[in-house]
C-alpha cells in the first residue's frame, strides 16, 4: 500500500530511519535535533504519526511498522518493519519505546510480539493507556473498553 502511495506522488519517499512517508530522507522529524532521540513511538501506519503529533504531547521519534500482525491474513513479523526497528534500537541511544499500535486484536498481538523482542535489549517498553474515548458516555461504552479503563485506573 505504501508503494502504491509512493508511485502516485513521485516526490514522496520513505524515511529510511522511521519508515514514515516523507519528502526527504531522513524525514524532518528524524532530522530534528530538538526532538528526544531516546524515545520512540511505534505506530502501525503513516497517518498515525500526524495523529500523535496533533496532541503536541510527544517530542520523541517514530517508527512506522506498515501494518500489524495478522496470522489469518498471512501477515507475520517479516512483513512489518520489526527487524529494522530492532536494528535501530541496537544502534541508537534509545531508552524507551512507546507501543502505540491500535487497540484491537492485531494491534495487541503486535505490541506483545515487539515487547518480547525489545525486552532483552534493556530498553523500557510502555504502551499507550487505554480507556474511554474523550466525551464518551459510560452507559454506551463496550465491555472491553470499560474493563480496560478500570484496569488502567490512576490515582486521583
Ligand atoms: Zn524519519
Amino acid at each position: 500500500m505504501a508503494q502504491a502511495l509512493l508511485s502516485l506522488k513521485g516526490s514522496l519517499t520513505l524515511c529510511s530511519t522511521c519508515f514514515n512517508v516523507s519528502d526527504s530522507d531522513p524525514c524532518s522529524i528524524c532530522r530534528d535535533p530538538r526532538r528526544d532521540h531516546s524515545l520512540i513511538c511505534i505506530v502501525e501506519r503513516p497517518p498515525d504519526v500526524p495523529a500523535v503529533e496533533r496532541t503536541s504531547r510527544f517530542t520523541g521519534l517514530y517508527h512506522v511498522l506498515h501494518g500489524a500482525l495478522n496470522p489469518a491474513r498471512g501477515i507475520g513479523p517479516d512483513d512489518l518493519r520489526i527487524r529494522e526497528l530492532l536494528t535501530r534500537l541496537r544502534g541508537d541511544e534509545v531508552k524507551e519505546v512507546i507501543l502505540a499500535t491500535n487497540p484491537n486484536v492485531e494491534g495487541e498481538a503486535t505490541a506483545l510480539y515487539i515487547r518480547q523482542a525489545v525486552m532483552p535489549l534493556g530498553i523500557r517498553v510502555t504502551r499507550l493507556a487505554r480507556g474511554l474515548p474523550y466525551g464518551a458516555d459510560l452507559e454506551y461504552a463496550d465491555d472491553i473498553t470499560l474493563s480496560q479503563a478500570i484496569e488502567a485506573r490512576q490515582s486521583f
